[in-house]
């Protein structure tokens, strides 16, 4: 009220923002304001810590994710591709029973989610985890890598880790963010469309887009950690990335379109295997 009263006695009063300026500042208000700030995991030994600004709920990306992972495999089941090798079946769902439990180190939830883990027989060389635990790997991996089981749970635990950290939720949310933005200013987007772009936009960054370095870096790490929890050998991620690497100056894999690789990625695995490797050597005791 004091503030008012004086402004209205100020002789040359004009408003001070114009009208144009103040509605951008309105809209960016409310919608931080239906933003969440969380911390999608718990550090780990690794120590991830990072807050995520998420716009778009999980619920929404999950149901999106299921939606596009029923229709993978429909269509690679009608092309006689979805589990048609019974023994790599066999092995990488072995592989996934002993990692899926060690999720709950960094997400309580995570153990008791709807997994999912399918092979496709195709030549391409990929896997990939969708948000809620949709797996797939490609028998194009497993075959051209010639994979040990070490090395399939090197893989396991970083798609894993990208699905447990919900990376494709905060791309979404990035998406939904810049796309409000070039609403406010045009106006031409209803707040329905733009949650539809930023739900397939989650879907294209698991099976399309590169990933961002920083989301490579806590996936490579979360992911050595689990490997080792469930008593793989956390040193087969450094050849795993060393294999990829040599087949990427040949023929490049599609998994590493996907999953760029930060700076200095096989040290830095190097140094996180020896950080984790007392579990693996814990789980193995117990085995
Ligand atoms: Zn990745």
């Amino acid at each position: 009220m004091g503030m008012f009263r004086k402004i209205k006695k100020s002789k040359n009063f004009s408003f001070p923002i114009k009208f144009s300026a103040v509605w951008p500042i309105a809209f960016a208000t409310l919608f931080l304001g239906a933003c969440q700030a969380v911390n999608t995991t718990a550090g780990g030994a690794v120590g991830i810590d990072r807050t995520q600004y998420m716009a778009v709920s999980s619920r929404q990306v999950e149901q999106s994710s299921a939606k596009s992972y029923q229709k993978t495999l429909q269509e690679e089941n009608s092309k006689g591709n979805l589990n048609a090798d019974a023994a790599q079946v066999k092995r990488i769902r072995a592989i996934a029973s002993r990692i899926i439990p060690q999720t709950g180190v960094f997400r309580p939830d995570a153990p008791r989610w709807a997994w999912e883990v399918n092979v496709i027989s195709s030549k391409t060389v990929n896997a990939w985890c969708m948000a809620g635990g949709k797996i797939a790997f490609y028998t194009g991996l497993l075959d051209t890598l010639k994979l040990s089981d070490d090395e399939v749970a090197a893989v396991m635990g970083h798609e894993i880790a990208h699905a447990l950290r919900e990376h494709s939720r905060e791309r979404a949310s990035e998406q939904m963010i810049t796309q409000l933005g070039v609403a406010i200013g045009g106006a031409v987007l209803g707040f329905g469309q733009l949650g539809n772009d930023a739900l397939s936009k989650a879907v294209d960054v698991t099976l399309s887009l590169p990933h961002s370095r920083q989301h490579e870096t806590e996936a490579d790490r979360i992911g050595v950690e689990l490997s080792a929890r469930a008593g793989f050998n956390p040193e087969a991620a450094v050849t795993l990335w060393e294999k990829m690497g040599r087949l990427s100056e040949s023929r490049p894999p599609e998994l590493l379109s996907t999953h760029p690789a930060p700076e200095s990625r096989i040290e830095a695995l190097r140094r996180d295997a020896t950080l984790v490797y007392p579990f693996y050597q814990a789980a193995n005791k117990a085995r």
